[in-house]
């Protein structure tokens, strides 16, 4: 008899009481398709040879299909790697607090650009610029998409068919497609080199101040540092520069935090109130690094410039949405309370957590890092490490931490990237680090709320293919 005919139809597997729940989940559509491209894939396999499936794996087949079909593609990862802001996984995690502002706004109407008082028309930068102010000490303050674009406004704005005086030790690529001499050309700004890549002097800067020079720039060498013998003209000297010229001195700060980092032990990461009380006249930073909001780009600084740069029509193609003020205004809130900033903002929570605490919490996962690894040709132990802040905060600052380490047992081999390959699998994937032969996944970002639920992943990793 023909086997092929034995195969269930797409309506008989419908009505199987086991895919009830799904078909309310994921409705008809989706449920048909998936049971259709499984009978296709079924008889094609037994074409192939195979045997006819039972019920049971046809139904667990179409569970699978639409599992894959259904899992969002943004997906929630476990961040291991060591970095901690990391812009591949999306950098800073947002606070409570601040994602209950995003969810109230996305939730109903909100006064986005909206004067209550009056009934008329509002601004939208509204919303945070009295914030900004009060944390920079600037007159005014504006937002945009990001801090790439930030800076490329203000260029547009301010230098477009002008010069822009900038070190040669400044000219910064962050992540392969931000770099300064590219977003100057693309801005219509003439980027004017001084100096050399390792001094660069206050006479440099006026020699190339004339005619057709519109602004001196500073930008934070975030992802770099430059030892040995060095030079740079500070803050105030080059404000002074400019100002003697009647010219603008802005600074791309890059990460720009509002707190003085170091009453936590953390290394000094330049402020945008340092810069304007040295005498800038614009600082952009991004909200995602060291801030620790949402992907914005913030412009604080005279108030005169910020009005010219919100009236360039690039400002409405660039500005962000309500998700993002809200993310932004609450997070800034959070600021007005710096006693309690490491307790209330992620990012700051994570930078701030104890060797001694990541220790014991590696500690507790080692019998169970052991068993998951039981069967791999690779030895399970925890070792000290060293986390970095990430996104353009200096390289060279780690900060102590412990991580889980695979190392393999004798040869190399690809163990490694095999083992690397089913924490991805796991669901939320697992992401480490591999460097000189180990596998390492930090802890520092893993907190205590997670740490039980990732045991049990672990327990459910792939034995070595
Ligand atoms: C990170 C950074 C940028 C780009 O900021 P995004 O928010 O990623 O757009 C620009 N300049 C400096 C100095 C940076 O560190």
């Amino acid at each position: 008899m023909n086997e092929l005919a034995r195969l269930p139809s797409v309506d008989r597997l419908l009505s199987e009481a086991a895919l009830q729940n799904s078909l309310a989940e994921h409705g008809r559509s989706l449920i048909t398709a998936a049971a259709r491209a499984e009978l296709i894939a079924a008889r094609e396999a037994m074409q192939g040879g195979a045997a006819l499936p039972t019920q049971a794996q046809l139904l667990d087949a179409i569970e699978e299909h639409l599992a894959r079909r259904t899992r969002p593609r943004l997906q929630p990862v476990v961040n291991l790697t060591g970095t901690v802001l990391h812009t591949n996984l999306g950098r800073a995690v947002l606070p409570e607090s601040v994602v209950e502002a995003i969810a109230r706004a996305a939730s109903a109407p909100c006064a986005l650009e909206y004067d209550l008082a009056s009934g008329g028309r509002g601004d939208r930068d509204d919303i945070v610029e009295a914030l900004l102010c009060e944390l920079t000490g600037a007159e005014a303050a504006t937002v945009v998409n990001n801090n790439a674009a930030a800076v490329f406004l203000l260029l547009n704005t301010l230098a477009q068919k002008k010069e822009v005086v900038v070190s040669r030790g400044e000219l910064v690529e962050i992540g392969g497609a931000f770099r300064v001499p590219d977003i100057m050309r693309r801005a219509g700004a003439k980027l004017v080199e001084v100096g050399t890549t390792n001094r660069t002097h206050r006479r440099d800067f006026e020699e190339a101040v004339h005619a057709k020079t519109a602004l001196l720039m500073k930008v934070h060498t975030s992802n770099y540092a430059i030892e040995g013998f060095t030079a740079a003209v500070p803050e105030p000297e080059l404000a002074q520069v400019a100002h003697a010229n009647g010219l603008s001195f802005v600074v791309d700060l890059g990460s720009g935090t509002l707190v003085n980092l170091e009453q936590w032990g953390l290394p000094h990461e330049p402020t945008p109130k340092e810069s304007i009380a040295a005498g800038a006249d614009l600082v952009t930073f991004s909200g995602d690094k060291l801030l620790g909001g949402p992907q914005a780009g913030l412009l604080v600084g005279r108030r005169e410039l910020i009005a010219k740069i919100k009236k360039n029509p690039l400002k409405r193609c660039l500005r962000v949405g309500k998700l993002t003020l809200a993310a932004l205004e609450a997070t800034l809130a959070l600021y007005r309370d710096p006693e309690r900033l490491p307790q209330r903002l992620e990012v700051l929570r994570l930078l701030t957590r104890s060797e001694q605490e990541i220790r014991e919490q590696a500690q507790r996962l080692l019998p169970i890092w052991q068993v998951a690894l039981a069967s791999w040709p690779l030895l399970a132990t925890v070792e000290p490490t060293l986390s970095q802040i990430g996104s353009g905060s200096l390289p060279v600052n780690r900060l102590p931490s412990f991580a889980l380490v695979a190392r393999p047992r004798g040869k190399r081999s690809g163990a490694l990237q095999r083992l690397h390959g089913a924490l991805r699998r796991l669901d939320p994937p697992v992401l480490g680090h591999i460097a000189e032969d180990a596998l390492r996944l930090d802890l520092r970002c893993l907190d205590a709320q997670n740490e039980a639920v990732f045991g049990e992943h672990l327990a459910r990793l792939d034995p070595p293919a």
